[in-house]
């Protein structure tokens, strides 16, 4: 049944992608379709540039992409600023999981592109959105894709371009912190899995932010939200992350309180390289060494989905099992958690090593 889903889903996001690599050619008449904003708006204000595209009269419009490629200087998109705004008025925001890009921009109103038209040629581009609210834009770019923005400003241009994380850094890393949102994970004595997971990652976040290789991490929550299975390991597969790494707490099969405590660490049985086992085996290792918990060793883990489905080397951790009386307590306690997360970041470090030795 979920094969044949996934069957369907699938043919859909093709069928959508080819009508849209067919719209993406008429990006360049962006200029032209902005005149109709004002009789397109959506909810909440914002009006879809995209949306105008499927418009029968824009499509009869004459393109000429030579045209559009030299003005846009071998760049993706091109936005003009009005003399009253500068590129310290313009702020950028990526949010990977969503892979949207939002541009906000102080000091342009409703009619920005009716005045200031953009251009822009672009193969990732899925949509593009824009509101105003007190004289704040806010371009919201949705992409096919995980990219990271670069800018470049040239006279009252802004060139934007997308660009594989793998161009930008040395390895990337995604972080997984479960379950979240109206999604709990385990409960017990009142404490939630899910904010136990999420204080593990933050603190791993601490020490990932201060290391000084080109490490670029992607993480699918940084607080208490519930990205969907798909995109957290859809971050991990479409960035080419050189690892996937998920963090979670166990708990008992009846969920009730037991003298059943430990570390536990699920691989990908599937991955024939054997870099998923691998790398959990180290996190396993330091997760051991640094908490002096007891094994609950490596699982196969292939029936998760995001195991599964991941197509980089990926370990969930199971730090712990809020079922035991004593682990709970650890878990909970700020010194512990830094361990744990010390420990992760120690794995992570160490396979990166064996990635640069290869
Ligand atoms: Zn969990």
């Amino acid at each position: 049944m979920e094969r044949k889903l996934m069957g369907v889903s699938a043919l859909i996001v093709m069928v959508v992608s080819i009508a849209l690599s067919f719209l993406l050619i008429y990006v360049p008449n962006m200029h032209i379709i902005a005149l109709k904003i004002r009789d397109k708006e959506m909810e909440g204000g914002r009006v879809s540039i995209m949306e105008m595209l499927l418009d029968e009269n824009q499509l009869s419009e004459e393109v000429n992409q030579d045209e559009v490629v030299d003005i846009l200087m071998g760049h993706e998109m091109r936005l003009s600023l009005p003399s009253n705004v500068s590129t310290r008025d313009v702020s950028i925001k990526n949010d990977y999981v969503n892979r949207t890009i939002s541009v906000t921009i102080k000091g342009i109103g409703k009619d920005y592109f009716n005045q200031y038209p953009m251009r822009g040629l672009s193969n990732n581009i899925m949509d593009i959105t824009y509101g105003s609210e007190n004289l704040v834009g806010v371009i919201d770019i949705v992409l096919d894709d995980v990219k990271e923005l670069k800018m470049e400003e040239n006279g009252p241009y802004l060139y934007f371009d997308f660009i594989d994380p793998k161009d930008v850094y040395d390895y990337v890393v995604v972080v997984d912190a479960g379950h979240g949102g109206n999604v709990p994970g385990a409960s017990k004595m009142g404490i939630n899995e899910k904010d136990l997971n999420l204080d593990i990652v933050l603190e791993l976040k601490k020490l990932l932010d201060k290391n000084d290789k080109n490490i670029g991490v992607y993480y699918t929550r940084t607080r208490d939200v519930n990205p969907s299975f798909e995109n957290r390991v859809g971050l991990a597969n479409d960035s080419d992350a050189d690892l996937f790494l998920s963090v979670h707490n166990n708990s008992t099969a009846s969920g009730r309180m037991s003298s059943i405590s430990g570390a536990e660490v699920m691989y990908r049985g599937g991955d024939e390289s054997g870099e998923s086992k691998k790398f959990s085996q180290m996190c396993l290792d330091n997760l051991l060494s640094a908490l002096g918990a007891k094994s609950k060793g490596l699982v196969v883990g292939d029936e998760v989905y995001i195991i599964r489905t991941s197509q980089v080397p990926v370990a969930l951790v199971e730090v712990g099992f809020m079922t035991n009386q004593t682990e709970l307590q650890n878990l909970s306690d700020k010194t512990y958690q830094k361990k744990a997360a010390q420990a992760l970041y120690d794995s992570i470090i160490e396979y990166l090593n064996t990635r640069e030795m290869q």
